[in-house]
């Protein structure tokens, strides 16, 4: 599937991309650039969508690395979009799924976590991806030259 017919999800609307939607985009993309400082990030795409009638406030593709945003989320608290996006992130970069031991990645928003409760977070799951890749390359090395058995 090319990456436009992947940018919806039945669960919300995308808005059209003109100069409001453009201004909303930006506090998102703003929020994930103070991600990156921290942690080594994909290319994310970022939709904007319409406020639906329940209380969903994003979407995200498990490792598939897009996010929903929602217009009522982005128009909260800071501390709120912060959290739903590092929440999302978690599910699409990081393939994080709920658990409700986990003050971010939590079904349900009561409070949001802080911006440091986040990172900590997405930093657990950043050094583990580091570590599997490393470990990846080194079995392909291994794969390359063979693999010596002694017994
Ligand atoms: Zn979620």
């Amino acid at each position: 599937m090319s990456r436009r017919a992947n940018d919806k999800t039945e669960l919300l609307k995308n808005k059209k991309m003109n100069d409001e939607t453009y201004a909303l985009r930006i506090k998102v993309m703003e929020v994930i650039y103070t991600l990156k400082k921290s942690i080594d990030l994909p290319r994310i795409t970022v939709r904007i969508t319409e406020t639906p009638n329940d209380s969903i406030l994003g979407a995200a593709r498990i490792n598939h690395d897009i996010i929903w945003i929602t217009e009522r989320c982005i128009n909260m608290s800071k501390a709120m979009l912060f959290h739903v996006i590092a929440h999302e992130v978690g599910h699409a970069v990081y393939g994080l799924r709920h658990n409700e031991k986990c003050k971010l990645m939590c079904a349900v928003v009561n409070k949001p976590s802080t911006t440091k409760e986040s990172l900590t977070v997405l930093k657990r799951e950043d050094s583990k991806r580091r570590k599997n890749r490393e470990s990846s390359a080194i079995d392909k090395l291994q794969d390359l030259f063979g693999t010596i058995a002694q017994i």
